[in-house]
């Protein structure tokens, strides 16, 4: 049920251009938005004409469909998709989402994205992203299980731990890694840990992964706050999204003694000007499943004085930090306006839109940008994919420090870069990882090796 669209066969007259818009389209999507980002970039950087022909179009595609026998019996087909974008640094690398509005726009944007966040941290990966269209709330666990095994069955022959590496995403978790690790290892009769980040880690994952997008994204607000001179206690924080990444990063930023004041969900959110007691919030949402306004003593959680607030209204608050940790597209053209934080640290991926960037930028609200602040992620699942291939295991201290150096150098890096050329940090950080790129690439031959 594989259709496969191989190798820059974008020229190719079978390839539907409408279903996989090229970074030059005309048509709007999400594809053609992540390449304003980059035609921005380009104006500043000295990069070979081979090189940014090859950084507009997907290199792979992959588009499947996932036959899945359901628990009473019947049968239904998802579908889903692989996307690798450029490998010309190293294999592919890039997680997996269950959400029902994934589609083939969606996975390429979000394997752009990881082609320049593993330049930008230097990476020998390439970026690769992966999706199923699907509600896994409505989904019994063992209907998962044969799902994530159907699809590694499906796409087995396209990834590899030398090809491109999966890891997890929206609504995928260390439970699904295993599950597909295990499949691909069936399918290939041998342990082929290498090909999957994000595992359990009795299934060879890494200590820190789990919490290490959360991680990675603090240590780059820790080192950005400094250069404005402000404190922890005196910033207000909102949250959007209370996944892995979201609710990590409010207790990180709670524990170090920032005010998070608003938190949220798909549900909605909840607002405390006085600032909200993060752990217990955890908490309770482990239990129920909800977010709710709590302060707990123990297992015993009592109701603490909030308002009940919308996404929309989240965004809107005057606070000095918002941290989009949701979905991609939550701040447009339609709600930039409205938007009072001082500082965006984009945790989501892609949750500010081109139209949206320059809004924000000329209201002087400074934004870090997605490929920068929360590439901790795929950076500690890089260190999981080299313990796997030593077969020796790091304690959390050694990934933590790893981590903290390679995102505080990076940012350095991005900062110099915003300050020498007088850009704003997401442009810094495109031209950073476009450099990384365009050496990589030019170093397989220009067309001036050709003349004469
Ligand atoms: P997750 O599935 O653990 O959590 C997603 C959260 O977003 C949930 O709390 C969900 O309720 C909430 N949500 C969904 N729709 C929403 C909406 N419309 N408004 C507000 N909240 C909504 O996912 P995650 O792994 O935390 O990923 C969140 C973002 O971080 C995504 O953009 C993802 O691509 C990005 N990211 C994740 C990782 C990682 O390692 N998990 C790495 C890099 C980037």
């Amino acid at each position: 049920m594989a259709k496969l669209i191989q190798e820059n066969d974008l020229n190719n007259s079978a390839v539907d251009d409408t279903q996989s818009p090229p970074l030059a389209s005309k048509n709007a999507s999400l594809l053609s938005d992540a390449g304003k980002r980059l035609e921005k970039a380009l104006k500043h950087i000295d990069i070979s004409e081979d090189a940014i022909a090859r950084l507009r179009y997907p290199k792979a595609t992959l588009s499947v469909h996932i036959p899945v026998r359901m628990d009473d019996g019947s049968l239904k087909v998802f579908a889903g998709y692989r996307v690798r974008y450029d490998d010309t640094r190293g294999p592919g690398k890039g997680g997996v989402r269950y959400h029902p509005g994934v589609n083939l726009d969606e996975v390429q944007s979000l394997a752009f994205w990881m082609t320049f966040k593993c330049a930008l941290l230097d990476l020998p990966f390439g970026g690769a992203k992966g999706g199923i269209t699907v509600n896994p709330k409505e989904l019994s666990k063992s209907e998962l299980e044969r799902l994530s095994r159907g699809y590694v069955d499906a796409i087995a022959g396209f990834i590899g731990p030398n090809i491109d590496i999966l890891a997890p995403d929206v609504y995928t978790n260390s439970t699904i890694m295993g599950w597909m690790m295990d499949q691909y290892s069936i399918i290939n009769r041998q342990l082929v840990r290498g090909v999957v980040t994000g595992k359990p880690l009795t299934l060879g994952g890494s200590q820190g992964r789990n919490e290490a997008t959360a991680t990675g994204a603090f240590y780059v607000i820790e080192a950005i706050l400094p250069k404005f001179d402000i404190k922890p206690e005196q910033t207000t924080v909102a949250v959007q999204g209370f996944g892995n990444a979201g609710a990590i990063i409010a207790e990180l930023l709670f524990k170090a003694g920032y005010k998070v004041v608003a938190v949220s969900d798909s549900q909605g959110g909840i607002y405390a000007p006085q600032g909200l007691d993060i752990p217990s919030i955890r908490h309770h949402k482990a239990q129920s499943r909800r977010i709710k306004a709590v302060y707990c003593d123990d297992s015993v959680c009592s109701i603490v004085e909030h308002q009940n607030i919308s996404n929309a209204e989240l965004l809107a608050l005057d606070v000095d930090i918002l941290v989009p940790a949701a979905l991609e597209n939550q701040i447009t053209a339609a709600n930039a306006s409205d938007i009072k934080a001082k500082f965006i640290f984009e945790v989501a991926n892609g949750p500010i839109d081109s139209a949206a960037d320059e809004i924000l930028l000329a209201k002087g609200i400074k934004i870090f940008p997605d490929i920068l602040v929360n590439a901790g992620g795929v950076t500690v699942s890089y260190f999981e994919w080299v313990q796997n291939r030593n077969g020796w295991y790091w304690e959390l201290e050694e990934i933590n420090q790893r981590l903290k150096t390679k995102m505080e150098t990076e940012v350095e890096k991005t900062w110099a870069i915003a300050q020498k050329l007088e850009v704003d940090m997401r442009t810094a950080a495109y031209i950073h990882g476009l450099n990384r790129l365009g050496e990589a690439l030019d170093a397989k031959g220009t067309r001036d090796y050709f003349k004469q």
